[in-house]
Protein backbone atom coordinates (compact mmCIF):
# COMPACT_ATOMS: atom_id res chain seq x y z
CA UNK A 1 0.00 0.00 0.00
CA UNK A 2 1.52 3.58 -0.65
CA UNK A 3 1.75 5.97 2.40
CA UNK A 4 0.71 8.74 2.90
CA UNK A 5 3.73 10.53 3.93
CA UNK A 6 6.66 9.34 2.31
CA UNK A 7 9.51 10.88 3.69
CA UNK A 8 13.17 9.82 2.08
CA UNK A 9 16.25 11.09 3.08
CA UNK A 10 15.16 14.42 4.74
CA UNK A 11 18.17 17.00 5.42
CA UNK A 12 18.16 20.24 6.74
CA UNK A 13 21.57 22.03 7.08
CA UNK A 14 22.03 25.19 9.21
CA UNK A 15 24.78 27.24 7.48
CA UNK A 16 27.26 28.32 10.12
CA UNK A 17 28.82 31.83 8.98
CA UNK A 18 31.87 33.85 10.44
CA UNK A 19 33.63 36.83 9.09
CA UNK A 20 32.73 40.21 7.89
CA UNK A 21 31.66 38.15 4.80
CA UNK A 22 29.46 36.29 6.46
CA UNK A 23 31.19 33.43 4.84
CA UNK A 24 29.51 29.87 5.25
CA UNK A 25 32.20 27.83 6.86
CA UNK A 26 30.25 24.94 8.07
CA UNK A 27 26.75 23.84 8.70
CA UNK A 28 24.51 22.61 11.72
CA UNK A 29 23.11 19.04 10.45
CA UNK A 30 20.18 18.81 12.30
CA UNK A 31 18.59 16.37 10.58
CA UNK A 32 20.84 14.80 8.49
CA UNK A 33 19.19 11.65 5.77
CA UNK A 34 15.98 10.88 7.37
CA UNK A 35 13.29 8.50 5.98
CA UNK A 36 10.39 6.74 7.18
CA UNK A 37 6.33 6.80 5.79
CA UNK A 38 3.46 6.74 7.35
CA UNK A 39 0.02 5.03 6.20
CA UNK A 40 -3.39 7.19 6.36
CA UNK A 41 -4.77 6.89 9.85
CA UNK A 42 -2.11 5.54 11.48
CA UNK A 43 0.40 7.40 13.99
CA UNK A 44 4.18 7.68 14.08
CA UNK A 45 6.05 8.31 17.39
CA UNK A 46 9.09 10.07 16.79
CA UNK A 47 11.69 10.11 19.85
CA UNK A 48 15.10 11.50 20.84
CA UNK A 49 16.35 13.52 23.47
CA UNK A 50 16.15 17.16 22.76
CA UNK A 51 18.17 18.59 20.18
CA UNK A 52 18.49 15.38 18.10
CA UNK A 53 17.19 17.26 14.99
CA UNK A 54 12.90 15.83 15.88
CA UNK A 55 11.20 18.59 15.60
CA UNK A 56 13.13 20.46 12.88
CA UNK A 57 12.11 17.06 10.80
CA UNK A 58 8.80 17.51 11.78
CA UNK A 59 8.67 21.28 10.82
CA UNK A 60 10.80 20.64 7.76
CA UNK A 61 7.85 18.21 6.62
CA UNK A 62 5.20 21.15 6.69
CA UNK A 63 7.84 23.41 4.92
CA UNK A 64 7.91 25.61 8.36
CA UNK A 65 11.44 25.33 8.08
CA UNK A 66 13.37 24.38 4.69
CA UNK A 67 14.61 21.15 3.60
CA UNK A 68 17.73 20.96 2.19
CA UNK A 69 17.55 17.82 0.71
CA UNK A 70 15.37 14.79 0.58
CA UNK A 71 11.80 14.61 -0.45
CA UNK A 72 8.73 15.13 1.16
CA UNK A 73 5.25 13.53 -0.07
CA UNK A 74 2.03 13.76 1.16
CA UNK A 75 -1.26 12.09 -0.50
CA UNK A 76 1.20 11.19 -3.45
CA UNK A 77 1.70 14.96 -3.76
CA UNK A 78 5.74 16.05 -3.80
CA UNK A 79 5.28 19.59 -1.25
CA UNK A 80 8.72 20.42 -1.92
CA UNK A 81 8.00 21.39 -5.62
CA UNK A 82 5.22 23.40 -4.20
CA UNK A 83 5.10 27.29 -4.01
CA UNK A 84 2.98 29.95 -3.87
CA UNK A 85 -1.16 29.12 -3.78
CA UNK A 86 -0.20 25.33 -4.71
CA UNK A 87 1.53 25.21 -1.13
CA UNK A 88 -0.88 27.42 0.57
CA UNK A 89 -3.83 25.39 -0.17
CA UNK A 90 -1.69 22.01 0.77
CA UNK A 91 -1.28 23.67 3.94
CA UNK A 92 -4.76 23.41 4.97
CA UNK A 93 -4.52 19.27 5.03
CA UNK A 94 -1.11 19.18 7.47
CA UNK A 95 -1.45 20.98 10.56
CA UNK A 96 0.53 21.23 13.34
CA UNK A 97 0.02 21.38 17.14
CA UNK A 98 3.49 23.28 19.50
CA UNK A 99 4.79 22.40 22.63
CA UNK A 100 3.65 25.89 24.44
CA UNK A 101 -0.10 26.57 24.30
CA UNK A 102 1.18 29.85 26.02
CA UNK A 103 3.39 31.04 22.95
CA UNK A 104 1.58 29.44 20.28
CA UNK A 105 -1.65 31.70 20.66
CA UNK A 106 -1.66 34.92 19.93
CA UNK A 107 -2.50 36.32 23.25
CA UNK A 108 -4.15 39.82 21.67
CA UNK A 109 -6.03 37.94 19.24
CA UNK A 110 -9.90 36.29 21.13
CA UNK A 111 -10.13 32.61 20.47
CA UNK A 112 -12.72 33.88 17.15
CA UNK A 113 -9.93 35.64 15.20
CA UNK A 114 -7.32 32.88 16.05
CA UNK A 115 -9.84 30.12 14.80
CA UNK A 116 -11.18 32.26 11.59
CA UNK A 117 -7.51 33.06 10.52
CA UNK A 118 -7.01 30.07 8.75
CA UNK A 119 -10.59 29.48 7.23
CA UNK A 120 -10.27 33.16 6.19
CA UNK A 121 -6.67 32.47 4.40
CA UNK A 122 -8.36 29.32 2.93
CA UNK A 123 -11.51 30.74 1.77
CA UNK A 124 -13.51 28.32 3.66
CA UNK A 125 -16.90 29.35 3.70
CA UNK A 126 -19.05 32.79 4.64
CA UNK A 127 -19.10 34.50 7.81
CA UNK A 128 -21.92 31.82 9.05
CA UNK A 129 -20.51 28.96 7.82
CA UNK A 130 -17.41 29.95 9.60
CA UNK A 131 -18.54 30.31 12.73
CA UNK A 132 -20.28 26.73 12.57
CA UNK A 133 -16.43 24.99 12.03
CA UNK A 134 -15.38 26.95 14.91
CA UNK A 135 -17.98 26.12 16.89
CA UNK A 136 -17.42 22.54 15.68
CA UNK A 137 -14.17 22.56 16.27
CA UNK A 138 -14.45 23.83 19.99
CA UNK A 139 -17.18 21.26 21.00
CA UNK A 140 -14.91 17.99 19.27
CA UNK A 141 -11.98 19.54 21.56
CA UNK A 142 -14.13 19.77 24.93
CA UNK A 143 -14.45 23.56 24.84
CA UNK A 144 -17.39 25.62 25.14
CA UNK A 145 -18.80 28.04 22.01
CA UNK A 146 -18.27 30.87 24.17
CA UNK A 147 -14.94 30.44 24.44
CA UNK A 148 -14.50 32.29 21.20
CA UNK A 149 -15.27 35.54 22.39
CA UNK A 150 -12.40 35.24 25.43
CA UNK A 151 -8.57 36.11 24.64
CA UNK A 152 -6.07 33.26 25.70
CA UNK A 153 -4.63 34.40 29.11
CA UNK A 154 -8.66 33.68 30.50
CA UNK A 155 -7.59 30.13 30.21
CA UNK A 156 -5.51 27.47 32.14
CA UNK A 157 -2.54 25.56 30.27
CA UNK A 158 -4.77 22.55 29.48
CA UNK A 159 -7.51 24.87 27.99
CA UNK A 160 -5.20 26.34 25.59
CA UNK A 161 -3.94 23.50 24.17
CA UNK A 162 -7.81 22.44 23.73
CA UNK A 163 -7.76 25.48 21.79
CA UNK A 164 -4.77 25.21 19.72
CA UNK A 165 -5.16 21.72 19.26
CA UNK A 166 -9.18 23.55 17.70
CA UNK A 167 -7.32 25.74 15.66
CA UNK A 168 -5.47 22.80 13.80
CA UNK A 169 -8.82 21.23 13.75
CA UNK A 170 -10.98 23.71 12.10
CA UNK A 171 -9.11 23.58 8.74
CA UNK A 172 -10.49 19.58 8.36
CA UNK A 173 -6.67 18.52 8.09
CA UNK A 174 -5.67 14.50 7.28
CA UNK A 175 -2.21 14.60 8.24
CA UNK A 176 -1.23 16.20 11.89
CA UNK A 177 2.28 16.60 13.53
CA UNK A 178 2.11 17.01 16.86
CA UNK A 179 5.34 18.22 18.56
CA UNK A 180 5.50 17.49 22.06
CA UNK A 181 2.00 18.82 22.56
CA UNK A 182 1.91 17.62 26.52
CA UNK A 183 5.08 18.51 27.20
CA UNK A 184 4.23 22.18 28.82
CA UNK A 185 1.02 21.15 30.87
CA UNK A 186 0.60 20.04 34.20
CA UNK A 187 1.22 16.03 35.10
CA UNK A 188 -2.76 16.07 35.95
CA UNK A 189 -3.63 17.59 32.52
CA UNK A 190 -1.68 15.88 30.12
CA UNK A 191 -3.62 12.32 30.11
CA UNK A 192 -6.81 14.05 29.25
CA UNK A 193 -5.39 15.63 26.14
CA UNK A 194 -3.44 12.47 24.85
CA UNK A 195 -7.01 10.96 25.04
CA UNK A 196 -8.26 13.89 23.17
CA UNK A 197 -6.28 12.86 20.39
CA UNK A 198 -6.68 9.35 20.48
CA UNK A 199 -10.18 9.99 20.08
CA UNK A 200 -10.14 12.83 17.31
CA UNK A 201 -7.74 10.47 15.69
CA UNK A 202 -10.23 7.61 15.37
CA UNK A 203 -13.25 9.91 14.44
CA UNK A 204 -11.63 12.09 11.98
CA UNK A 205 -9.47 9.65 10.67
CA UNK A 206 -6.29 11.75 11.66
CA UNK A 207 -2.90 10.73 10.53
CA UNK A 208 -0.23 12.00 13.14
CA UNK A 209 3.16 12.55 13.33
CA UNK A 210 3.92 12.37 17.09
CA UNK A 211 7.03 14.19 18.25
CA UNK A 212 8.08 13.51 22.28
CA UNK A 213 11.10 12.23 24.65
CA UNK A 214 8.29 10.87 26.94
CA UNK A 215 8.23 7.37 25.70
CA UNK A 216 5.47 6.15 27.97
CA UNK A 217 2.97 8.86 26.59
CA UNK A 218 4.68 7.53 22.89
CA UNK A 219 4.02 3.80 23.43
CA UNK A 220 0.16 4.60 24.04
CA UNK A 221 -0.31 6.93 20.90
CA UNK A 222 1.83 5.39 18.70
CA UNK A 223 1.26 2.65 15.99
CA UNK A 224 5.10 2.74 15.63
CA UNK A 225 7.84 4.65 17.15
CA UNK A 226 11.19 5.95 15.50
CA UNK A 227 14.21 6.50 17.56
CA UNK A 228 16.38 9.65 16.69
CA UNK A 229 19.61 10.64 17.11
CA UNK A 230 21.75 13.22 15.94
CA UNK A 231 19.93 13.75 12.97
CA UNK A 232 19.85 10.25 12.10
CA UNK A 233 16.72 7.61 12.81
CA UNK A 234 18.62 4.97 14.28
CA UNK A 235 15.87 2.28 14.85
CA UNK A 236 12.04 2.12 13.57
CA UNK A 237 9.38 -0.70 14.91
CA UNK A 238 6.30 -0.83 15.79
CA UNK A 239 5.35 0.24 19.29
CA UNK A 240 4.80 -3.30 21.01
CA UNK A 241 8.35 -4.82 18.92
CA UNK A 242 10.22 -1.38 19.93
CA UNK A 243 9.34 -1.59 23.67
CA UNK A 244 9.36 -5.33 24.31
CA UNK A 245 12.29 -6.01 22.08
CA UNK A 246 14.71 -2.76 21.28
CA UNK A 247 17.77 -3.86 19.47
CA UNK A 248 19.93 -0.27 19.49
CA UNK A 249 22.03 0.24 22.45
CA UNK A 250 20.49 3.99 22.47
CA UNK A 251 16.82 2.75 22.70
CA UNK A 252 17.88 0.31 25.70
CA UNK A 253 19.21 3.01 27.49
CA UNK A 254 16.38 5.21 26.81
CA UNK A 255 14.01 2.63 27.64
CA UNK A 256 16.12 2.20 31.05
CA UNK A 257 15.24 5.01 32.03
CA UNK A 258 11.38 4.93 31.49
CA UNK A 259 10.07 4.50 35.53
CA UNK A 260 7.30 1.46 35.64
CA UNK A 261 5.37 0.40 38.34
CA UNK A 262 5.40 -3.46 36.74
CA UNK A 263 8.41 -4.83 38.60
CA UNK A 264 8.62 -7.96 35.20
CA UNK A 265 9.64 -4.73 33.33
CA UNK A 266 11.82 -2.97 35.60
CA UNK A 267 15.00 -2.47 33.83
CA UNK A 268 18.37 -1.58 35.60
CA UNK A 269 19.31 1.83 34.47
CA UNK A 270 22.13 2.63 32.01
CA UNK A 271 23.53 6.00 31.77
CA UNK A 272 25.39 7.22 28.71
CA UNK A 273 28.37 8.43 29.36
CA UNK A 274 28.93 12.11 27.91
CA UNK A 275 26.86 14.71 26.08
CA UNK A 276 25.37 14.37 22.72
CA UNK A 277 28.31 15.63 20.20
CA UNK A 278 27.82 18.82 18.16
CA UNK A 279 25.75 18.47 15.01
CA UNK A 280 27.63 21.01 13.54
CA UNK A 281 30.62 18.19 13.91
CA UNK A 282 28.95 14.59 14.04
CA UNK A 283 31.51 12.20 14.73
CA UNK A 284 32.31 9.69 12.07
CA UNK A 285 31.27 6.03 11.34
CA UNK A 286 28.56 5.44 13.71
CA UNK A 287 27.29 8.66 15.43
CA UNK A 288 26.22 6.80 18.54
CA UNK A 289 29.83 5.65 19.28
CA UNK A 290 31.61 8.31 21.53
CA UNK A 291 28.46 7.24 23.81
CA UNK A 292 27.88 3.93 22.85
CA UNK A 293 28.84 1.05 25.70
CA UNK A 294 29.65 -1.14 23.55
CA UNK A 295 31.08 0.69 20.43
CA UNK A 296 33.92 -1.81 18.58
CA UNK A 297 36.73 -0.38 16.14
CA UNK A 298 34.41 -0.91 12.91
CA UNK A 299 32.20 1.56 14.92
CA UNK A 300 34.59 4.63 14.34
CA UNK A 301 34.63 4.01 11.10
CA UNK A 302 31.85 2.59 8.92
CA UNK A 303 28.39 3.91 9.23
CA UNK A 304 25.83 1.05 10.41
CA UNK A 305 23.74 0.14 7.16
CA UNK A 306 20.15 -0.39 8.13
CA UNK A 307 18.96 -3.89 8.97
CA UNK A 308 15.52 -5.09 9.02
CA UNK A 309 13.11 -8.13 10.02
CA UNK A 310 9.77 -7.89 9.97
CA UNK A 311 9.45 -3.82 10.06
CA UNK A 312 12.04 -3.36 12.72
CA UNK A 313 14.71 -1.51 11.39
CA UNK A 314 18.02 -1.01 13.42
CA UNK A 315 20.92 1.20 12.09
CA UNK A 316 23.85 -1.08 14.36
CA UNK A 317 27.02 -3.38 13.69
CA UNK A 318 26.33 -5.34 17.08
CA UNK A 319 22.79 -5.52 16.35
CA UNK A 320 23.06 -6.97 13.27
CA UNK A 321 25.41 -9.11 13.97
CA UNK A 322 23.24 -10.61 17.29
CA UNK A 323 19.97 -10.72 15.03
CA UNK A 324 21.86 -13.22 12.34
CA UNK A 325 23.76 -15.32 15.10
CA UNK A 326 19.99 -15.56 17.09
CA UNK A 327 18.62 -16.41 13.48
CA UNK A 328 16.65 -13.61 13.44
CA UNK A 329 14.66 -13.99 17.02
CA UNK A 330 14.66 -11.00 17.77
CA UNK A 331 13.37 -11.45 21.52
CA UNK A 332 16.91 -13.37 21.85
CA UNK A 333 18.78 -10.90 19.90
CA UNK A 334 17.07 -7.60 22.03
CA UNK A 335 17.94 -9.49 25.31
CA UNK A 336 21.59 -9.88 24.49
CA UNK A 337 21.88 -6.53 23.21
CA UNK A 338 20.42 -5.40 26.22
CA UNK A 339 22.77 -7.93 28.33
CA UNK A 340 25.54 -6.51 26.91
CA UNK A 341 24.92 -2.96 27.43
CA UNK A 342 23.95 -3.55 30.75
CA UNK A 343 27.29 -5.71 31.47
CA UNK A 344 29.67 -2.85 29.94
CA UNK A 345 27.89 -0.77 31.89
CA UNK A 346 28.30 -2.87 35.09
CA UNK A 347 32.04 -3.52 34.73
CA UNK A 348 32.11 0.52 33.94
CA UNK A 349 30.72 0.71 37.88
CA UNK A 350 33.07 -1.66 39.27
CA UNK A 351 36.01 -0.41 37.30
CA UNK A 352 35.43 2.85 39.15
CA UNK A 353 34.67 1.53 42.37
CA UNK A 354 38.16 0.18 42.30
CA UNK A 355 40.86 1.87 44.17
FE1 LIG B 1 27.13 1.13 19.28
FE2 LIG B 1 28.57 0.30 17.19
FE3 LIG B 1 25.98 -0.20 17.30
FE4 LIG B 1 26.84 2.26 16.88
S1 LIG B 1 27.13 0.50 15.53
S2 LIG B 1 25.23 1.64 18.24
S3 LIG B 1 28.65 2.31 18.18
S4 LIG B 1 27.53 -0.98 18.68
Amino acid sequence: MKPFLDVRDLTVHFPIRKGVLRRVVGAVRAVDGVSFAISKGETLGLVGESGCGKTTAGRSILRLVEPTGGSVHLDGIDLRSLSGRSLRSMRRRMQIVFQDPYGSLNPRLTVRSLLEEGLVIHRMGDAAARAERMRRALDRTGMPAAALDRYPHEFSGGQRQRIAIARALVLEPEFVVLDEPISALDVSIQAQVINLLADLRRDLGLTYLFISHDLSVVEYLSDRVAVMYLGRIVETATAGQLYATPLHPYTIALFSAVPTVDPAKRRSRIVLPGDVPSPARPPAGCRFHPRCPIAEAACREVDPPEVSLDGHRVHCHVAARELDACGGDERRASARMTSLVAATQNAGREGHRQP
